[in-house]
């Protein structure tokens, strides 16, 4: 076998950025997986870097991609910017306009659509993007029924109630807290700065009716939740059982061919 065939078969990347033509031509199939992150560019405190919610995001799709049984997953790439507005008061915060990344993302999910693929997969990691993903799904989903569109909306949530007391404070929750400094920590510990860790700040909020804040309303250090209690340990943690949930999604998925709900046989 020649090099080039063992480079092909065996070792390219999962990623469109770093794929050739000839790989796409070989390998999209009517059960690809179009996986896209879409992430922020905003000031996350001064021990975490404005890309965390992008890089973070990434490295899991990374791993799912390789990790997943199909190896059929084609990850697209990450949108550094997202809807910030409610960051605008802190330097250096890079926001779109809500229907700015609705139109960003109705255009990629067409462009998928336009390519044969039936599977998208989201994973997003800011807060500012849920409304904006599912505007855009709504109206791709109301042109192509055929097309499955998932997203995991907010890992920071879901990391908390999955790993069963794992972090110590406010389950984890925070901008630049405990869950996100930590899975930082995991997967880009030379951009996280543990000693400018700012202090706990847990915002008085009412449970159940959500306020439309603007963050510097609720701290004044760009983060929230308790940063200093992050480690690497907790980061690693997070990070399998974010991997879990993605897998256990595909493997599902796949089991039924994609099909759900009145579709199942
Ligand atoms: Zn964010």
């Amino acid at each position: 076998m020649k090099k080039t065939d063992l480079d092909y078969n065996h070792l390219h990347s999962r990623l469109l950025e770093e794929m050739n033509a000839r790989h796409i031509r070989n390998e999209l199939k009517t059960d690809t997986i179009a996986l896209l992150v879409f992430g922020a560019c905003e000031n996350h405190g001064d021990h975490m870097p404005f890309g965390s919610d992008f890089i973070f995001p990434m490295e899991l799709a990374k791993r799912i991609a390789t990790k997943s049984k199909k190896k059929n997953i084609i990850i697209l790439p990450a949108i550094p910017y997202g809807v910030s507005l409610h960051h605008n008061k802190f330097q250096m915060t890079m926001s779109l306009e809500s229907h700015t990344l609705e139109i960003i993302i109705e255009d990629l999910f067409n462009s998928i659509v336009r390519n044969g693929i039936k599977r998208i997969l989201v994973i997003n990691g800011h807060d500012g993007n849920i409304a904006a993903i599912e505007s855009a799904a709504r109206v791709i989903k109301d042109k192509h029924s055929e097309v499955v569109i998932a997203c995991l909306e907010a890992w920071w949530v879901l990391v908390g109630e999955i790993t069963n007391n794992l972090f110590e404070v406010w389950n984890g929750l925070g901008h630049g807290g405990e869950a996100e400094t930590s899975a930082m920590l995991a997967v880009r510990p030379d951009l996280v700065n543990m000693n400018n860790a700012p202090i706990q700040v847990i915002p008085k909020l009412s449970d159940n009716v959500r306020i439309y804040w603007k963050f510097d309303e609720l701290t004044n250090t760009g983060a929230t939740g308790a940063p200093r209690k992050a480690t690497v340990h907790k980061g690693i943690q997070a990070l399998k059982a974010l991997e879990n949930v993605l897998l256990k999604f595909i493997d599902d998925m796949d089991r039924t061919n994609w099909k759900y709900g009145l579709l199942l046989k």
